[in-house]
């Protein structure tokens, strides 16, 4: 039987694992029931399981039974602050958190795997480090998982790094798309606080207004990007929210607003964090106002290594067809943690079309709506390409 053939017997299993993680769905580092379901599907696997001391993830090595090296297939665990609306009959019955980016989805798949890999222990030529994480949602789990020692799980580091990722809208569900070089964005977050003093909104000259200098700042921000930034090496900035004041009448002490900013290069991503610093208290003082630029940090650039990219696409095409292996011609302006794992091993991140069908991929509530829906059409098939990555990788010769 193949991989692919087992991974279909399975699938009701995995069906399974996967509702009962989207009905109880829990949000950042600590995840004790989900860690729990993952904790019972492992159960009775060959596998050497530890648990992370600073969020409740999962680390399992299968170590195979001829030597070869280490590869590392990773699925995140955690939701979102989301009030879930789409009625289905395993939805949400925690208020306020929902499965709307699909992490359950790779929960399950990966556990998947692990059961099917281990069922192959004996004729795997090296080990398999399996990668459950929480904390992909802004919390950078896979960072404290790295610092927690998850590429030495198995005593040696991985030669080579999976993730997948399934989207409720823009792919047909059940189609792979991986791409060589930047994959996702670079996402920071930066607050501003632009400081003043306020007083009657009849005298502004006995006062230093920050409202004004803050709108400023905004428009400024955009004109910034198209000129200081190289079109073919972009930039995305978005001040999502913005709060000043209370009444018409009185001018506020402070002015504070929030960026959003997406980079495709760790240069223009320091660049770009540089310049706001910079255009944001210069405008300040150019006004006679302070202002306190908070650089909260964000995910590093999602890049995949051109030769694992290749193998990946390659080995969906060769399971599913070439019409299931898609290269697409950009990077999503998304963010992701698995790119810290990117920076220390060569790998490739891989989205999978999960758009329920009878509706339409360009229309469909996109991850992180309350209406998201991912199919369970997609999860063995899911399954088996973590399971094939590992299994041909450790067995063939190194993707050039
Ligand atoms: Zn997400
Ligand atoms: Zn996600």
């Amino acid at each position: 039987m193949t991989i692919r053939d087992e991974a279909d017997k399975i699938a009701g299993d995995i069906a399974e694992l996967r509702h009962a993680i989207h009905q109880e769905p829990e949000i950042g580092y600590d995840l004790p029931a989900t860690q729990r379901k993952v904790l019972a599907a492992l159960d009775g696997l060959p596998l050497e399981i530890t648990q992370g001391r600073q969020l409740s993830s999962v680390t399992a090595v299968l170590r195979g039974g001829r030597p070869g090296p280490t590869v590392l297939l990773r699925g995140d665990m955690d939701a979102l602050p989301v009030q879930e609306a789409t009625g289905l009959p395993y939805a949400s019955r925690i208020d306020g958190a929902m499965h709307a980016c699909g992490h359950d989805l790779h929960t399950a798949m990966l556990a998947g795997a692990a059961r099917l890999l281990s069922a192959r222990q004996q004729e795997i030529p090296g080990n398999v480090i399996f990668m459950f994480q929480p904390a992909e949602e802004g919390g950078g789990g896979a960072k404290i998982m790295i610092d927690e020692g998850v590429l030495h799980a198995a005593g040696e580091r991985p030669v080579a790094a999976y993730a997948l990722h399934v989207s409720s809208d823009r792919d047909v569900a059940g189609v792979f798309s991986t791409r060589s070089g930047p994959a996702l964005a670079a996402m920071d977050a930066i607050d501003v606080t632009v400081r003043g003093r306020g007083g009657h909104g009849s005298a502004p000259q006995h006062t230093a207004d920050p409202l004004p200098a803050a709108c400023e700042m905004v428009t400024a921000l955009h004109a910034m990007v198209t000129r200081k930034f190289d079109v073919f090496d972009p930039v995305v900035v978005t001040v999502g929210s913005f709060h000043s004041g209370t009444v018409r009448n009185v001018i506020p002490d402070d002015t504070t607003f929030h960026v959003t900013a997406r980079s495709f290069s760790p240069e223009s991503r320091q660049r770009l964090r540089d310049e706001m610093n910079r255009l944001f208290r210069g405008i300040a003082e150019a006004h006679g106002l302070t202002a306190d630029v908070d650089d909260l940090g964000g995910y590093p650039v999602t890049v995949n290594n051109a030769a694992e990219a290749a193998f990946a696409t390659a080995t969906a095409a060769e399971l599913f067809g070439a019409d299931r292996a898609a290269t697409p011609a950009n990077p999503i302006t998304g963010s992701e943690d698995f790119s810290y794992v990117l920076e220390e091993v060569p790998g490739a991140f891989t989205f999978l079309g999960a758009c329920p069908s009878g509706t339409d991929p360009e229309t469909a509530p996109s991850n992180h709506s309350a209406n998201a829906v991912f199919t369970d059409d997609v999860l063995a098939d899911g399954t088996a390409l973590y399971a094939e990555l590992a299994l041909r990788r450790l067995a063939g010769p190194a993707p050039q």
